[in-house]
Formats: C-alpha cells, structure tokens, sequence
C-alpha cells in the first residue's frame, strides 16, 4: 500500500495518482526481489532438517573466526558432537523418528550455545560449534553441559515407546591445537575419536598427551 499526504489542500489529482500507482508497481517489484533474493540467501546457508546452519556457512564462519583469532591474538574452540549408535536408532525406530531426533538435538544444541556461537550440521548425525573468545576448559563445560542434556532428554515423547540417546564431542582450541581449520577440524576430530574408543557418552578435549 502507498499512502501519501499533504499538509495543503487539493494536491492531489487523478494524473498524480495514476502516475504515483505506477512508481508504486514498480517498487513493490523491487521489494518482492529482495524478499527473494533474502529467502534465497537464507536456505542457502541453512540446512534442511535441523534449520542449523549448515556446513558450507561452517566452513565461512571458521575462516572468519580464524581470521579474527589470528588478527587480535585471541581464542576459540571447535566442537564436535556426533550421536551414539545413531545406525541402531534408524534401525530399531525407523528413518522419520531418527529425523526427529536429529531436530529435537539440534534444538538442544542451539538452546544451550549463546548469541554469538555458530552451530551448525555438520554431517548426517554430526553438529559442530565454533565458541568465539573461549578457552577448552570453558567450553568442555558447555560441551557437557549439551551432552548432559541430550542424555537427560526423553526423545519420541508423543508416542509409547519413549527413546533415550547419547552423543560424543571432541574439541580443539586455537591457537594450541591447530592454525588452519583443517589442522582445527582433524583434532577435534581425533578428540572424538578417542571419546568414541574409551565408551562413548563423553567429551574429550584434544591434547597431545593419550588418556
Ligand atoms: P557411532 O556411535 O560410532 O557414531 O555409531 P553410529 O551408528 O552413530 O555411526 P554410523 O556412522 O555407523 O552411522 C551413522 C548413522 O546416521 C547412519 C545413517 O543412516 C544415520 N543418518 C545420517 N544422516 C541421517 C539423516 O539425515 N536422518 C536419519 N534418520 N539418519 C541419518
Ligand atoms: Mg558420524
Ligand atoms: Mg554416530
């Protein structure tokens, strides 16, 4: 709607409106392309199933953080979870429960980070954290603080078989553990690894000392 006004009298004739409907065709085109064009940039950087970002907007904001780590000699953790015997859910509930669950983790995962933390999808069971400004005994806290939670959750809540699940992190920090996201990414991953080896249920901060 295009609403005009004028202090005087009489400004306004059948020619102004015309010419006025006109300008207002013209900028409701402009805004219906920027809502696209906004839509589209969102589900590009989105993933599907969780609404997380996913793993192509991961890799940018890692770049980033690295840059702004590197620039103001600061530091960051990396986090990766992944969901504990995730297979035998799929297989003992189905595919649309598991798709449940990996929203319903998500959600927990989201609710527990804050504002300025990305989290994202980061495979098929796996979600990762970048943590600005924090060192790995803070965020081995919030880790288990998120893994507590996905423990303590009751999955499936709707329906009478209730399900119970558990995930594994592991975590790196910059600048000790890695320079590049690459070097980040492995040991946050052999972080995981080794929670994965001694039991499951656990997060692990990467050090080069074996547990
Ligand atoms: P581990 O404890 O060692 O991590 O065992 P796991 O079973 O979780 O790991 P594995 O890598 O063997 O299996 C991962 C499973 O995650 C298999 C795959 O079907 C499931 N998965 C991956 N993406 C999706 C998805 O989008 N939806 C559902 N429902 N399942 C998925
Ligand atoms: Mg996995
Ligand atoms: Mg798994």
């Amino acid at each position: 709607m295009l609403f005009l006004a004028s202090r005087s009298e009489r400004v306004f004739d059948f020619d102004l409106a015309s010419m006025m409907a006109l300008v207002g065709n013209q900028i409701s085109l402009i805004v219906e392309k920027i809502k696209l064009f906004e839509e589209t940039r969102r589900l590009s950087i989105t993933d599907d199933l969780t609404g997380l970002y996913n793993v192509r907007f991961f890799y940018r904001s890692l770049e980033s953080e690295l840059a702004r780590a590197r620039r103001y000699k600061d530091v960051f953790c990396l986090v990766i979870f992944d969901i504990d015997d995730f297979k035998v859910i799929n297989d003992t509930y189905g595919h649309q429960v598991g798709d449940d669950i990996l929203r319903e983790v998500a959600e927990i995962i989201l609710n527990s980070a804050r504002q300025t933390d990305v989290v994202a999808r980061y495979g098929g069971e796996e979600f990762v954290i970048i943590l600005p400004r924090t060192s790995k005994t803070e965020a081995l806290l919030l880790a288990d603080r998120i893994r507590e939670r996905v423990e303590e959750n009751v999955f499936n809540k709707n329906n009478t078989v209730k399900i119970h699940i558990t995930i594994s992190g592991g975590i790196s920090g910059f600048p000790e553990d890695g320079k590049s996201a690459k070097d980040l990414l492995y040991t946050a991953d052999m972080a995981l690894y080794r929670a994965k080896g001694s039991g499951k249920k656990q997060v692990v901060c990467h050090s080069d000392k074996p547990s």
